[in-house]
């Protein structure tokens, strides 16, 4: 058993930006743990721009984001061990992991969790038809393209349009394939509005919305799909099925957090967001492990990931240097129009202001937010529009959320 006073568990964009803020917080001894042979996450596969316009103030590609954080991390001197795969992670904090040395345990202070995400598989969805080559989920075939250098299909239909989905369809155009269409179930794009222009409309790939894809058909290789309209019951339309030729099927059909540690753990789940119930410093449920990046909640954006990111690894680094803070808490929930609220609780000492991230239920125009604590209002904000593909930020100051009761509610009213 070897000690460490923080031990970071991914090293993503989240885990990097984790280590560097509990570092330059004043706790030195953290290190990160990473399966894959660098650091890097998810990025080091999405080649394209558009990378850290809010958090570094210029675009960069996902790869040079992450070097951006992985310098910073050496600049440091902080320990990473590569090819290292945590097993078991034990509510006293006891880490267990796989390298290529042999089997680590590591006793820690505290931990961040920052394990990333995972794409929901065809298996989950029951789509009807044969079991033919050519059906990839959206990230593999980013990374085959990408850092392997095969073109895997030459005539593709995407299902989902969340923003995975709609990155690959210009990047399969890019590369000479035909993206038939897109097709997705529900009535709006789960993607980035500005994803929606430069990925779909500059390369006139068809998005169909309230679509799916009914059947697969081919025998060794895909030879094309059927698509269907839906219901709003998402049930499908036999009379709108029809059939389109294509060699690859890519499915961008949602990201599933890489929760299994955090479960083994113990620690208590939210059912919505998929990820921990945290505070405010991004600290679950069990003292001393901390969350952030997409295994706390799905972001859009990385910048976003690292900013949750730097918040986690302050919050460990005070829970090293200083303890556990033994206050009263405030629980935050989702109102009407909202699905989730992040953090799920506050500590009422808390002296910072406090970003509470939500994500809506549905696209509403012309928003107006209102977080009240039972009848009191504590704050409001308008917004021109909402979608559930873009995550939405609140700032509360201290002097509100400390006059509050017991709870805080966030909801959302359309304005006319
Ligand atoms: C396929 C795909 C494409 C994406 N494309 C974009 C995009 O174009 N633009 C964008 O802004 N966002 C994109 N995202 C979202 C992106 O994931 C986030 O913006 C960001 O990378 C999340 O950072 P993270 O550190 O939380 O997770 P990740 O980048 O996924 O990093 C998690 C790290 O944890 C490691 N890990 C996991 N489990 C263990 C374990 N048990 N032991 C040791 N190490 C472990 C993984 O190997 C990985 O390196 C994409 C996501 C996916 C899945």
């Amino acid at each position: 058993m070897i000690e460490h006073d923080i031990v970071v568990i991914g090293g993503g964009p989240a885990g990097m930006a984790a280590a560097v803020a509990a570092y330059d917080s004043g706790a030195h001894d953290v290190c990160i743990l990473e399966r894959e042979e660098t650091l890097g996450g998810i990025l080091k596969q999405c080649i394209h721009n558009g990378f850290g316009l809010h958090k570094l103030g210029r675009e960069l590609t996902g790869p040079e984001y992450a070097a951006v954080y992985a310098e910073k991390v050496a600049e440091r001197g902080i320990r990473v061990y590569t090819e290292t795969m945590v097993t078991n992670l034990s509510p006293e904090r006891v880490v267990t992991a796989q390298s290529t040395k042999g089997i680590l345990k590591i006793k820690a202070k505290a931990v961040v969790l920052s394990m990333g995400c995972r794409e929901r598989p065809r298996g989950a969805l029951n789509t009807a038809g044969t079991r033919p080559a050519g059906v990839y989920s959206a990230g593999t075939a980013q990374k085959l393209m990408n850092c392997e250098g095969y073109l895997v299909g030459k005539r593709v239909v995407i299902l989902g349009s969340g923003d995975i989905g709609l990155i690959m369809a210009r990047r399969m155009s890019l590369e000479g394939a035909k993206v038939e269409a897109v097709c997705e179930l529900m009535p709006y794009s789960g993607g980035l509005k500005r994803n929606i222009v430069q990925c779909l409309e500059d390369f006139n790939i068809p998005l169909y919305l309230s679509t799916t894809v009914a059947e697969i058909h081919g025998k060794d290789r895909v030879e094309g799909v059927t698509v269907a309209k839906v219901d709003e019951n998402r049930n499908i339309l036999e009379s709108t099925k029809r059939y389109i030729p294509c060699d690859t099927l890519l499915l961008s059909v949602g990201l599933i957090p890489e929760n299994e540690l955090t479960k083994s753990a113990g620690i208590t789940m939210d059912r919505v967001t998929g990820g921990a119930l945290v505070d405010e410093n991004r600290e679950t449920e069990t003292a001393g492990i901390f969350a952030c990046g997409n295994v706390l909640q799905v972001h859009d954006l990385v910048d976003y990931v690292s900013d949750e990111a730097e918040i986690a690894g302050r919050g460990a680094a005070n829970f090293v240097l200083r303890g556990k803070r033994c206050g009263q808490t405030i629980k935050t929930k989702a109102g009407s129009g909202v699905r989730y609220v992040l953090p799920q609780r506050v500590n009422a000492d808390e002296e910072e202001e406090v970003a509470l991230f939500l994500r809506v239920t549905q696209p509403f125009s012309k928003v107006k937010y209102t977080v009240s604590s039972g009848d009191r209002v504590l704050m409001t904000a308008m917004r021109l529009k909402a979608a559930p593909g873009e995550m939405e930020k609140l700032i509360l100051k201290p002097e509100k959320f400390k006059s509050a009761a017991s709870e805080i509610t966030v909801s959302l009213e359309v304005m006319q």
